[in-house]
């Protein structure tokens, strides 16, 4: 699943690269994907883009005759010019544009992506309820201190929740809450000073340096990035880099996730 440094990436790359040309045909493979049935992605057809902006873990392409938002879901991508997906996932939507080919894909067992045609970014409901983003330079920790300290939730579940903090998910979750030493199962009003510092801290470094990172790397090569930089998450069974005790499988974690017992719970396993 993109997170908001890989979608950040692409944002920077596709402003860079996509801004002033026009979009020249639109072929959609899987209608499923677009969601806003009065204004398919046909309407889009001879617009010219002016803009590609991030929001949480959305992409808002500004063109002359509206905004083209993209929501990848969990396995939903983007594709430039036939630069080949290392995992060849499936096309959902084809841009041709003026001397370039944009493409999204969606390599899940079931259909994640989706692609909305509005005015304004903010119509469509999951941009318009994100919390704050900690990518933003006016990052605003205390709005997100407000909505979350005084609540009898799991960290884990909290941060990734898009309402509460925008564009973090299941990796860069277990990442934070690695590096702030704290349980994911812990409850955040809970948390004392000490440990409310450590994990807004932890956000705005593990998320910051992630988009950094990931900057310019090329589209195709964002998810092997993303993979190889994980301290603990995806890596049950291996060494924490920090104590050097066992990873293991947070228990009941659908999507999987992972902690090490060391550093976050005290040395007792979960
Ligand atoms: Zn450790």
């Amino acid at each position: 699943m993109p997170e908001s440094p890989e979608v950040q990436a692409l944002a920077e790359f596709l402003d860079e690269s996509a801004t002033t040309r026009t979009v020249e045909a639109v072929d959609v493979a899987e209608f499923r994907a677009q969601k806003t049935r009065d204004r398919p992605l046909s309407t889009l057809v001879g617009a010219r883009i002016d803009g590609v902006r991030r929001f949480g873990k959305h992409v808002d392409i500004g063109t002359d005759a509206g905004h083209l938002v993209v929501t990848f879901g969990r396995a939903g991508w983007a594709r430039w010019d036939g630069d080949a997906a290392p995992d060849d996932a499936p096309v959902i939507a084809t841009f041709d544009l003026s001397g370039a080919v944009l493409q999204f894909t969606d390599g899940g067992d079931w259909l994640s992506l989706g692609l909305h045609v509005v005015d304004d970014p903010r119509e469509v409901p999951a941009i318009a309820a994100l919390g704050p983003d900690p990518l933003d330079p006016d990052f605003d920790a205390g709005a997100f201190a407000a909505r979350a300290f005084g609540r009898r939730k799991q960290l884990k579940a909290l941060l990734q929740e898009q309402e509460s903090i925008a564009g973090i998910g299941n990796a860069y979750s277990d990442e934070i809450l690695h590096v702030a030493r704290l349980s994911p199962i812990a409850h955040a009003n809970t948390l004392d000073d000490a440990e409310r510092s450590r994990l807004l801290a932890s956000i705005t470094g593990v998320m910051r340096d992630a988009a950094a990172s990931r900057r310019g790397i090329p589209l195709s090569q964002q998810k092997a990035a993303k993979v190889a930089a994980m301290r603990v998450h995806g890596r049950v069974g291996q060494t924490c880099p920090v104590c050097g005790g066992e990873v293991l499988d947070l228990p009941g974690s659908k999507a999987g996730a992972q902690y090490c017992p060391v550093c976050q719970t005290g040395g007792t396993p979960l």
